[in-house]
């Protein structure tokens, strides 16, 4: 699904991600974790093809084809999804239509009609039911007082409709209460198959209890220093990163 080959990027001249290798198959979830600052947040950003990073080597294949020349667009519509950490809000815009402008906009970019109307209510019934939404919720305004959970039921919801191959969620900074948490793990853990794959990045192992990774690596200072399975999240709430500094300074 996806392959990321000594990757290496910067920000306003500024080199973050310093040699990233990384690959993640159909059906997997993964998880990267890391001490604040080390890139988790840029690593997910080169992913989706945020223009403000730069890629000064390596590549990134999603399904064998290297995103390199991709705009974020374009890779939003071969299957790349990223969170939103700091969602806009839209007032007026419902959370339906605003789905539906999005469906449509994917349709387009593969010369697809629009939707038929009927199919698209079908669907988001579908998706609604699936992840217990609630119809209230789908007329209020996009992301419009919405409460922490509220915000991460809509996301979630986002990536149901648009069924990614590669899920990105970045949790590092978004401050999740238990609730929050819970919701995107019962959605991630509904919405992954043999089909899609899924990368968590987090600062905290919590999440980690709902959802749970097939794999775990640390990022740390541009590079992943360590990977292992679900296990290796554990050892982290128990010790920390500072042991992981250590290794990797020794
Ligand atoms: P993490 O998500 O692991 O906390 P980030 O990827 O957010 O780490 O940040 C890694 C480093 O890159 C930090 O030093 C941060 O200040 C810097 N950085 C990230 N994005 C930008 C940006 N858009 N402009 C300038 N510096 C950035
Ligand atoms: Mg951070
Ligand atoms: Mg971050």
């Amino acid at each position: 699904m996806l392959k990321i080959n000594n990757l290496h990027a910067s920000v306003e001249d500024k080199s973050i991600l310093k040699g990233i290798n990384l690959e993640i198959k159909a059906g997997e979830v993964h998880a990267i974790m890391g001490p604040n600052g080390s890139g988790k947040s840029t690593l997910a950003s080169v992913i989706a093809g945020k223009e403000e990073y730069e890629v000064t080597d390596g590549n990134i294949l999603l399904e064998n084809e290297d995103l390199e020349e991709l705009a974020a667009e374009e890779r939003a519509h071969k299957g790349v999804f990223l969170s939103f950490q700091y969602p806009v809000e839209i007032p007026g815009v419902s959370v339906t239509n605003f789905m539906k402008t999005a469906i449509n906009a994917n349709r387009k970019a593969k010369g697809l009609e629009d939707m038929p109307a009927n199919e698209m209510l079908k669907l988001i019934r579908e998706k609604s039911e699936m992840l217990e939404i609630d119809r209230k919720f789908l007329s209020r305004s996009l992301n419009e007082g919405f409460s922490g959970g509220e915000k991460k039921r809509n996301e979630i919801f986002q990536m149901a409709m648009l069924e990614p191959k590669l899920a990105i969620l970045d949790e590092t900074d978004s401050g999740l209460d238990i609730d929050a948490l819970r919701i995107v793990a019962n959605g991630v853990n509904k919405l992954k198959s043999k089909d899609n794959a899924v990368l968590v990045i987090t600062h905290y192992q919590r999440l980690l209890d709902y959802i749970v990774p097939d794999f775990v690596h640390v990022l740390y200072n541009g590079k992943i220093v360590k990977s292992g399975g679900k296990e290796l999240a554990h050892e982290l709430e128990e010790k920390g990163y500072d042991w992981i500094k250590e290794e990797v300074n020794a």
